[in-house]
């Protein structure tokens, strides 16, 4: 009897240790959820209306249970929301969980699911503020949980491939959606409706994942993550940058009004290489004058905006935004603004992110 009962417990004991040494054999990825459509729920399989941000991140993470075949994974909440309520007080909040948890050993990559209206200016902030070489993998959904092929699961599901493989270190914040690798810095939403939603326009793919097999083409050119100089550490509030869409005959009073209402930044959406109307252009000389930085973006989906094309940036005092689009140019504005107001160093700035 007594035998049987040793015999019982190695048993036992051998199972745990082996479950053990599997778990010791996987990377640990921590899922962080924010809400958007991956987190949506709809009354219905097949109805485009639907609610962003009702599902929380264990019935997201439920919904894919092979991903624990490729990682041990925990979740947490970090907001539930539709992306077009992102605030820069959910991107603080972010920004240190995602510090402080790639700061532990025992944490090898992050994955954070978010909406898509505004993961462009998500990923490229967490891509200026946090402050490691792990991977930093976000994903998100174009139809919500509930809806027929939803694309949410196998996105968080190649998202966790991804992060997982240390391929994916020292590429900065990284987009996984519908099997594409895209760096934080250069993808467009091109559809309001379409899966393919994110295109790397200018500079192509980083990789492609395809049910968590990866492909890797390119790192990204330009200073991230722990070679950024930008840090949240303690920072509670960013300076207000406001985005001024131009138009043929635009109300030139749009940017008066937005440093009335004490913008510290603005970033025009401006017609070709970042032009405006003489009105306009104006009304941004006269912010320049009441101390606003000014950055001179682009409506356009590609190219670059360049310094002293058609707008004379030496005589106006304003900043070129090169590449970046204006939601992103936004961001770097704020984050410049924490630490300067010179025209030339937020110039060089924007050279280097
Ligand atoms: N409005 C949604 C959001 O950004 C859209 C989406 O996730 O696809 O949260």
């Amino acid at each position: 009897m007594i035998h049987r009962v040793v015999q019982h417990c190695l048993c036992l004991l051998l199972v745990v240790l082996a479950a053990q040494a599997q778990a010791a054999d996987k990377p640990n990825i921590v899922i962080l959820a924010t809400g958007g459509t991956i987190a949506g729920s709809a009354e219905s399989q097949t109805q485009a209306g639907y609610t962003s941000g009702q599902v929380g991140v264990d019935i997201l993470i439920n919904a894919v249970p092979q991903i624990k075949d490729i990682a041990n994974i925990s979740g947490e909440q970090v907001a539930n929301v539709g992306s077009q309520d992102m605030s820069d007080a959910i991107w603080l909040k972010l920004a240190a969980r995602v510090n402080a948890l790639a700061a532990k050993s025992d944490v090898d990559g992050i994955v954070i699911t978010h909406g898509t209206d505004t993961l462009e200016e998500t990923s490229y902030f967490l891509n200026l503020v946090v402050n490691s070489s792990k991977p930093v993998v976000m994903t998100a959904a174009m139809r919500p949980s509930t809806a027929l092929s939803a694309d949410g699961p196998l996105n968080i599901y190649n998202a966790v491939a991804v992060a997982a493989d240390k391929n994916a270190a020292n590429r900065g914040v990284l987009v996984v959606a519908n099997d594409d690798i895209h760096g934080a810095r250069s993808f467009t939403k091109t559809s309001t409706t379409d899966v393919q939603t994110f295109k790397s326009i200018e500079y192509g793919l980083v990789g492609v994942s395809l049910y968590g097999q990866n492909r890797w083409f390119r790192g990204p050119f330009h200073k991230h993550t722990n070679a950024s100089e930008f840090s949240v550490d303690g920072v509670e509030k960013l300076p207000r940058v406001d985005v001024i869409y131009i138009t043929a005959d635009v109300s030139p009073d749009l940017i008066t009004a937005a440093v009335s209402n004490g913008a510290k930044g603005i970033v025009t959406a401006g017609v070709g290489n970042g032009n405006m109307t003489g009105p306009a252009l104006e009304a941004v000389k006269a912010a320049i004058k009441d101390g606003v930085v000014v950055v001179r973006a682009s409506r356009v989906t590609s190219g670059a905006v360049g310094r002293n094309v058609e707008v004379s940036d030496d005589e106006t005092g304003s900043v070129a935004a090169a590449e970046l689009h204006p939601a992103r140019a936004r961001v770097l504005l704020k984050l410049a603004l924490l630490k300067t107001t010179d025209t030339a160093k937020i110039q060089q700035y924007f050279y280097t992110y």
